[in-house]
């Protein structure tokens, strides 16, 4: 990539997990009065109380739950590392959904977790989870702990509706494990369309754990590493100790920026510009040869399924035999960079983020188009 943007070629990024532009200026000027202010020393290491306050109201979820059952966390990341340690003895299983996002993985294993991918069985699914997949997973196995849904879907932008999401968590509820639900692109739902939430009563909240942040719903905000759960006191509590020891909780000043973030109206010229894009991929769909593109509900993540071009051959003679061959040809021939499919344990897909200026989304899809007409 660096080659050729060095010898002038173009380079289309289409890689990247995080939206450009500007931080919103009421954004920086939290961060800035929080320096100016000296905001700077040890704080609760569940987090601000009063950022705990506004994160369940920015969830919908005041009166149903407290602060205490709030953990500020560095990243939502951190949110499912605290959520991992504090539920598993080694050897517990987790179970993921279809297509789990890279570090899922990685986060389980080093707490000592078996992480399992649940493979959904009905043709046409576009790797959803159903109920009855989740059922027969848990039937198969007695140790698991939890299963863990991402809705909206990274990497495939996937979106679970009112019904699925109460299938999954009553199964859940029924089976005593706990449904974590990853809802980290949930303002970013286009159409529409109305986010889907969980059922929160007595019978789901000893089950349910919820996790967010700001890194993907707000412009620019993944380096502040803030994020959050909702979990059942005694989680929240063993959450809260755990990171007492290991980061002593996310930086202050970042969680004042975050303050100002989830306090005030949720600007929607974010959603309004990546559903604009995602309309634009949309209408590439039909040009991209051998690719079938999936409908993008949700995110700022096109999934293209690339089976159709396997087996097929470059100008250069080489044979596209999976999707990491195809993202090296497309990066190599056209400059369009995207994350192949195996990263998120599915062989046959390229995940492409449109979280690009318009110019450049449309130069690299032409571009892209234009390398795969190429492959013979
Ligand atoms: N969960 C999902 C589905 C993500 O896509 C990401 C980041 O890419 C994370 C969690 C981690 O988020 P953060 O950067 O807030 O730690």
């Amino acid at each position: 990539m660096e080659e050729r943007r060095a010898t002038g070629l173009p380079v289309y990024d289409f890689g990247l997990g995080e939206t450009k532009g500007a931080l919103p200026e009421d954004l920086r000027a939290a961060g800035e009065r929080a320096y100016r202010e000296q905001r700077t020393m040890y704080g609760d290491p569940a987090g601000l109380l009063e950022l705990r306050r506004r994160v369940l109201e920015w969830l919908h979820l005041e009166g149903r739950y407290g602060p205490e059952d709030v953990v500020v966390t560095s990243g939502a990341k951190q949110s499912l590392f605290n959520i991992f340690l504090a539920l598993c003895n080694p050897a517990d299983a987790v179970l993921f959904d279809a297509a789990p996002w890279v570090s899922y993985q990685p986060l389980a294993v080093a707490a000592y977790a078996v992480p399992i991918m649940v493979v959904p069985r009905a043709s046409g699914s576009r790797l959803k989870v159903t109920a009855e997949d989740l059922r027969r997973n848990l039937l198969l196995r007695p140790h698991v702990k939890l299963f863990l849904l991402n809705n909206p879907c990274n990497p495939t932008a996937q979106l679970y509706d009112a019904r699925e999401v109460e299938e999954l968590l009553s199964v859940c509820v029924e089976h005593r494990v706990y449904f974590v639900l990853d809802r980290l692109y949930w303002r970013l739902v286009f159409d529409g369309v109305a986010y889907a939430e969980p059922r929160v009563d007595e019978e789901t909240k000893p089950w349910l754990i919820q996790v967010d942040g700001l890194s993907k719903n707000f412009r620019r905000a993944g380096g502040l590493r803030i994020g959050w759960s909702v979990a059942p006191r005694d989680v929240a509590r063993a959450m809260t100790n755990l990171q007492s020891h290991y980061t002593s909780g996310p930086s202050t000043p970042a969680q004042h920026v975050a303050l100002a973030a989830v306090t005030r109206a949720y600007d929607a010229e974010l959603l309004n510009d990546l559903e604009e894009k995602r309309d634009r991929v949309a209408a590439w769909a039909g040009r991209l040869p051998g690719v079938d593109v999936w409908p993008s509900p949700a995110t700022f993540y096109s999934f293209w399924d690339v089976t159709g071009v396997f087996g097929k051959r470059a100008p250069d003679g080489r044979t596209i035999a999976c999707s990491e061959d195809l993202a090296v040809y497309l990066v190599e021939r056209a400059g369009v960079v995207a994350a192949a499919g195996a990263a998120f344990m599915q062989e046959g897909y390229l995940r492409v983020s449109f979280a690009v200026p318009a110019d450049e989304l449309e130069a690299g899809l032409a571009a892209a188009a234009e390398a795969l007409g190429a492959l013979r």
